[in-house]
């Protein structure tokens, strides 16, 4: 079995190719099944982030920008099928879960509010 990487958007570990090789960048277009991020599309179609291709060392806005969009319009899981049940609520990764997954990410959460769960 192949070691599945993490997800820098989501935290979540399901994807099948890693998404920097040596520090650079790999378009691998490869779908994360709990965010749906796209790695190689998303960070310059799914986000609205002034930048017609996102620069490398911008990589982040995109990730940050998608992921406050994604949890915002109620953390729904690309794939379900392909995520734990006991991780979600049908479609919906559970709270708890995402937390984990963030600070597995090492995301500051200390000024993490959002309202609506
Ligand atoms: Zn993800």
């Amino acid at each position: 079995m192949n070691t599945l990487h993490e997800c820098l958007v989501c935290g979540f570990e399901g994807l099948e190719e890693p998404i920097f090789i040596d520090g650079t960048y790999s378009k691998t277009y490869e779908i994360c099944p709990c965010c749906g991020f796209e790695y190689g599309f998303s960070e310059d179609h799914d986000v609205i982030h002034g930048f017609i291709t996102i620069p490398e060392e911008f990589l982040e806005v995109a990730f940050q920008l998608y992921r406050k969009k994604w949890i915002e319009e109620g953390i729904q899981i690309f794939n379900p099928d392909t995520i734990p049940e006991n991780k979600r609520n049908k479609d919906i990764l559970k709270f708890d879960i995402l937390i984990k997954q963030l600070k597995g990410l090492k995301l500051d959460l200390s000024n993490f509010d959002i309202t609506g769960f």
